[in-house]
């Protein structure tokens, strides 16, 4: 049994007085992992609260348009009608949505402790942590504003729509180099934006870079602005060196600059990874706290996608499933005779 496990084995009166607005699972995030694990949770009868966020409702794919690569529409959907879809589903079987944020968690022992913005706390038996990520942005003029019409933060969701375009990647590390790499498969011309003059990627990624005739370095190089009115046609570069401006003509831009998983309200409280993602053991969702799960984005330093987080909120709620059930076997206890009555009733 994991670390910390021990007080399962106590009696139910563990809580004191049963408590009225005890919930069985809470979950943070309104993502992908959040819906899809409230949705399993709502169908095992575990009546979850999902705190959404204040005005983040709908998680990363609220900043996209056309989303391909979803199963299950074939014709692409957009990034916000699917979300709607995956809350509608979550509040059909019974999801509580609170648009709210969560400020503070207090972890310790078998009750959680969830305060929000608006000063409300709730108690839960299970807490399921689906915070997503935010990939590094480089706060440049046109930047939000064409997200979703030629700025892409995911080389994985958005190469397919530049076939035969020129386009750039930002960045000088391992994943600005794979993403360059992978988007040579669709694009005519793929530059590397780097503010410096050598690359921080591994040796091997950047001889694979070196070597793909389409990709075109720019040294000494950082974007001042993203240009284009309704989607984009290039950027103005800055010479690092000696400031000079100057406009290179684009269809696209993807951004690699690094992503920072949001665990800003657990990372005293749970066991990260080098990473900087929320560690769980193994291919479960549990964390180092008990009755503790993670899930989506937060958890994951690799995949990113929306159906990767999604299985991944499954997992989280059959978990806390299992551990509610574990914790009602191992809590409440029925006298021999009580129990044969039941029976026999
Ligand atoms: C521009 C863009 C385009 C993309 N396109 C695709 C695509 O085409 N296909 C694909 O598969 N993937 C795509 N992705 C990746 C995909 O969006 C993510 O992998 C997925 O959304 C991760 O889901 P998640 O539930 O883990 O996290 P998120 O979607 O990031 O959701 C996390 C949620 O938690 C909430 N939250 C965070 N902190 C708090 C708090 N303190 N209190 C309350 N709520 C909180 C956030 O507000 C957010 O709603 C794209 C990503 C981006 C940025």
């Amino acid at each position: 049994m994991p670390r910390g496990y021990h007080w399962l084995k106590q009696p139910y009166a563990l809580f004191g007085e049963e408590r009225e607005h005890m919930r069985q699972v809470i979950i943070i995030g309104s993502g992908p992992a959040g819906f899809t694990a409230a949705i399993y949770a709502a169908r095992a009868n575990l009546k979850p609260l999902l705190i959404a966020s204040s005005v983040e409702v709908g998680g990363e794919l609220m900043n996209t348009t056309e989303v391909e690569n979803y199963p299950g529409f074939p014709d692409g959907i957009q990034g916000p009608e699917l979300m709607a879809k995956f809350q509608e589903q979550a509040e059909k079987f019974g999801t509580e949505v609170l648009y709210d944020d969560v400020t503070s968690l207090d972890l310790n022992g078998p009750v959680k402790t969830v305060t929000l913005g608006s000063g409300a706390v709730h108690e839960t038996r299970a807490l399921i942590y689906a915070t997503g990520s935010a990939y590094r942005k480089l706060g440049i003029e046109g930047e939000e504003r064409l997200s979703g019409y030629g700025v892409s933060w995911c080389a994985t969701c958005d190469g397919f729509f530049f076939r035969e375009k020129t386009i750039a990647v930002v960045g000088g590390g391992d994943s600005a180099m794979e993403e360059a790499t992978f988007l040579t498969r669709f694009a005519d011309k793929v530059y590397v934006i780097h503010r410096k003059d050598s690359l921080r990627a591994s040796k091997i990624m950047q001889e694979r870079a070196f070597a793909n005739e389409k990709i075109e370095f720019v040294w000494n190089s950082e974007v001042a602005e993203v240009l284009g009115g309704d989607s984009v046609t290039g950027v103005q570069l800055r010479d690092t060196v000696d400031g000079t401006l100057r406009d290179l003509p684009l269809d696209g831009l993807f951004i690699a600059i690094g992503n920072d998983p949001r665990t800003h309200l657990v990372h005293d409280k749970l066991e990260l990874t080098a990473e900087g993602t929320i560690w769980v053991d193994g291919r479960t969702s549990k964390t180092s706290v008990p009755g503790v799960f993670a899930a989506g984005d937060v958890i994951d330093p690799t995949y990113r996608q929306a159906i990767t987080a999604a299985g991944s909120g499954t997992v989280a709620a059959l978990d806390a499933e299992h551990f509610l059930a574990d914790f009602d076997d191992a809590s409440v206890e029925v006298p021999a005779a009580e129990a044969a009555e039941v029976i026999v009733a």
